[in-house]
């Protein structure tokens, strides 16, 4: 097994930021209740200062904070591997590449911005952070960084992974953190959805809508997002800038970069320091390849156009793609993917033809997941398997034109919280799922009416 392995001090000294190099402006994001432009001040009760800038600078290289870089010593740089029984498993000529950050202590990419995020809170006097989670995983993470920075944190986890998926909870309760099943009786939103359907199975954009009240319920108390969002994304920009150096080091460069897309964080993560150069001087780009659940196909099958984080309409207006905030996922294995919207940026290079999409059935993600085990020895998240399974498609595409090909894919988390998954699969239980046209077009109906985006 080939390993490429950077010290300590390689740990990137800023985050890149996507902005400057967009082939077009990215749209305003709209308040929620005016439509009107949303002014960064809008954002105060909910994020801490240096957040709300960092949402929307236009300055190429933002500078990671000390603390944080020490921070991210405990597992960065994560390692690059070069998958060659992977690669001797499929009888292909193409070269397999991944970036593994299933080694942080949540066990995902999430810790990479949930340490800045409750760093800068607590920098900014907060003492207290709310959030949302589904399968677990963001929650984790964000309990985690609390715990290393003396934050409290309360955490909204959608009710269906409450009941199924206790040890992510036990996890998140270990680091000291609170967890309530969404809907809740702690909020006005949680409380609406009971008093209608009292064994509603939450949804994430409700749980994102509790979390958000309750922020904004209390003074000493700011909210934390797992995705989407440009902060989140510039974050999780550590991950390519790493995995860059790492591919010089191997004398290969990426022909195709591949990763999953739940709200887009890693996957634009790994990939935007790979675009950078190319966006900037209009010169080559990699192929950069999405791949997502067909259960949940934003990118596929979605609507441009501006939309809500959440059901409840709290979070302001984004313009991305969407498949509508009341779209309720089927229940698949990959949580983390489960969400209706994409990061702006994401969104504006899909529009803009630098990134492809493609959805991808659980079972053949799945299959995947079980013979990467079986090469490669990692037992990886669900979410993860989505990006393998894209890669080894490439992979499979190389033999069949007998065509040298050099492949990146993120392999975002580990699968040992998802073991359950696994079982289900593996006894033959695991569901595919096919959306109609006509569900996609009612979900679509719930996108608010705005003016087009750019307008
Ligand atoms: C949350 C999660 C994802 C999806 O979130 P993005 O913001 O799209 O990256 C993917 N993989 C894992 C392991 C996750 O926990």
């Amino acid at each position: 097994m080939k390993k490429f392995l950077l010290s300590e001090d390689e740990i990137p000294h800023h985050w890149y930021n996507v902005l400057p190099d967009l082939p077009a402006a990215l749209p305003p994001y709209l308040h929620p209740a005016t439509q009107h432009t949303l002014k960064p001040a809008d954002l105060e009760a909910l994020l801490p200062r240096h957040v709300i800038e960092q949402e929307f600078t236009t300055e190429r290289w933002v500078e990671i904070p000390e603390e944080v870089r020490d921070t991210y010593k405990m597992w960065r740089p994560t390692p690059l591997y070069r998958a060659e029984r992977l690669e001797r498993a499929l009888d292909t000529p193409a070269r397999i590449y991944y970036k593994f950050e299933g080694t942080s202590p949540p066990g995902s990419h999430k810790a990479n911005t949930a340490i800045p995020q409750v760093y800068y809170n607590a920098r900014e006097g907060v003492r207290r952070v709310t959030t949302e989670t589904g399968a677990g995983q963001w929650g984790s993470a964000l309990s985690f960084a609390g715990s290393l920075f003396d934050v409290e944190v309360a955490v909204y986890m959608v009710r269906a992974s409450f009941d199924q998926k206790p040890y992510r909870r036990n996890l998140m309760e270990t680091w000291g953190a609170s967890v309530a099943a969404s809907p809740s009786e702690l909020t006005k939103a949680g409380r609406e959805v009971l008093a209608r359907e009292p064994d509603s199975p939450g949804s994430l954009g409700l749980a994102i809508s509790e979390a958000v009240e309750d922020a904004l319920s209390r003074e000493d108390t700011r909210f934390a997002l797992g995705s989407a969002m440009n902060h989140v994304v510039l974050h999780q920009t550590v991950i390519g800038l790493e995995a860059k150096r790492q591919m010089e080091m191997s004398g290969d460069a990426p022909d195709v970069v591949v990763g999953c897309v739940g709200g887009g964080s890693n996957f634009s993560g790994l990939a935007f320091p790979f675009m950078a150069e190319g966006l900037a001087n209009g010169g080559a780009l990699p192929r950069i390849l999405a791949a997502e659940p067909a259960a949940c196909p934003t990118l596929s099958r979605g609507r441009y156009g501006y939309d809500h984080p959440d059901t409840a309409g709290l979070g302001p207006l984004l313009p991305m793609r969407s498949l509508g905030s009341g779209f309720i996922p089927a229940p698949i294995h990959a949580g983390g993917l489960r969400f209706h919207g994409d990061a702006p940026t994401l969104c504006l290079l899909h529009e803009s033809g630098h990134v492809e999409a493609r959805a991808l059935q659980q079972n053949e993600v799945f299959r995947e997941a079980v013979r990467f085990a079986r090469s490669e020895g990692f037992v990886i998240a669900p979410e993860s398997a989505h990006a393998l399974r894209g890669a080894v498609q490439e992979a499979l595409a190389a033999r069949a034109a007998n065509e040298d090909r050099t492949i990146l894919f993120g392999l975002s988390g580990h699968g040992h919280f998802d073991l359950a998954a696994f079982d289900a699969f593996l006894a033959g239980r695991l569901e595919d799922y096919d959306l109609t046209d006509e569900q996609i077009r009612a979900s679509l109906e719930t996108m608010p009416r705005t003016a087009p985006v750019g307008e």
